[in-house]
């Protein structure tokens, strides 16, 4: 199966994470009063001019900076500098425009618009090759997506996004590649317990994701792997243990389990430390179930690294 590549490292991500960094609380919307304002700071880290790499603040006004129409991404601080960057610029534009809609309608992964509750996978995984096979399992899909297009957070990201809203179309599509996002690691889990041939029906599963990163942990829920169990409906259990230094407090912070999955269910837990630490402190010492599939997932490009693990006896 292809993944497109991720967006878990885009824009609203890394900004959310800067603001959790910079010790402002998530809770409080880190200290931005307005949906406008946050939507606002967002797009001021892309204002600068691209041909010359000019910031706002040095321009006689800051208010100059002009963006691309066309894409709705990027700036230029005057119409000679737009002018001479258009020849590179027009083979990207239309690929910038997409990213420019993208990493606004991500915001709706943060709201809990995306996903849209899916459906238990109705044929064998080795049937899923492409994405369109995953969407045709789905059922009502168009109604799912509807409703996420005419959903409460929709509307208040376009009135205060600052930009034109997009084509109901182009939306249509921006919605379903963040699902695809949202999804590539579980699945992707997934489809390597089938590679591997770890068999969950035969008893419940234990998955580590080492060296879990702050953008992977930051903001998750206990309920973001669950598409591994509408991938393999009636298994016996599936654990996740998320276990890396920069692993982020939140509710998957709770103990790994020690052994019966939650049956047919998904069960998140994540563990602030170093692999070989979590293994001497806590595996060996029978406080976790020994796993049956070792995962890494490369921080910036988007690969996958596996490395089977002996079945537990
Ligand atoms: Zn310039
Ligand atoms: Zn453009």
């Amino acid at each position: 199966m292809h993944f497109l590549p991720g967006l878990w490292k885009s824009s609203v991500s890394s900004f959310l994470a800067r603001s959790a960094v910079e010790g402002n609380s998530l809770t409080t919307n880190f200290g931005i009063r307005t949906y406008a304002e946050m939507f606002q700071k967002m797009e001021d880290t892309y204002k600068f001019c691209v041909q010359c790499k000019k910031l706002p603040s040095r321009l006689p006004d800051p208010r100059a900076m002009r963006r691309c129409k066309r894409c709705q991404n990027i700036y230029y601080c005057s119409s000679e500098c737009q002018r001479e960057n258009w020849p590179i610029h027009k083979k990207f534009c239309r690929k910038l425009k997409v990213a420019a809609i993208d990493r606004l309608v991500e915001w709706l992964i943060f709201t809990g618009d995306i996903p849209f509750p899916t459906s238990p996978w109705t044929t064998s995984i080795t049937n899923i090759k492409t994405w369109e096979d995953w969407f045709a399992m789905q059922e009502s899909l168009e109604v799912k997506l509807d409703a996420i297009m005419a959903g409460r957070y929709m509307g208040i990201l376009w009135a205060n996004a600052g930009k034109p809203k997009p084509e109901n179309s182009e939306l249509r599509e921006s919605v379903k590649r963040l699902t695809t996002d949202f999804f590539t690691r579980p699945m992707t889990i997934g489809f390597a317990l089938n590679t591997f041939r770890v068999d969950p029906y035969g008893g419940p599963v234990t998955i580590h994701v080492v060296g879990a990163s702050h953008i992977e942990t930051l903001n998750i829920r206990a309920t973001d792997y669950d598409e591994l169990a509408k991938m393999f409906p009636g298994n016996q259990g599936l654990e996740v243990v998320m276990i890396g230094p920069e692993v982020v407090d939140g509710p998957v912070m709770r103990p790994p389990l020690t052994a019966y999955g939650p049956r047919g269910r998904v069960y998140v837990s994540g563990y602030k430390s170093l692999y070989h630490d979590f293994w001497e402190t806590v595996v060996e010492n029978e406080r976790a179930a020994r796993p049956d599939l070792v995962v890494g997932f490369h921080p910036g490009i988007y690969y996958v690294k596996l490395y089977p693990s002996a079945p537990v006896t």
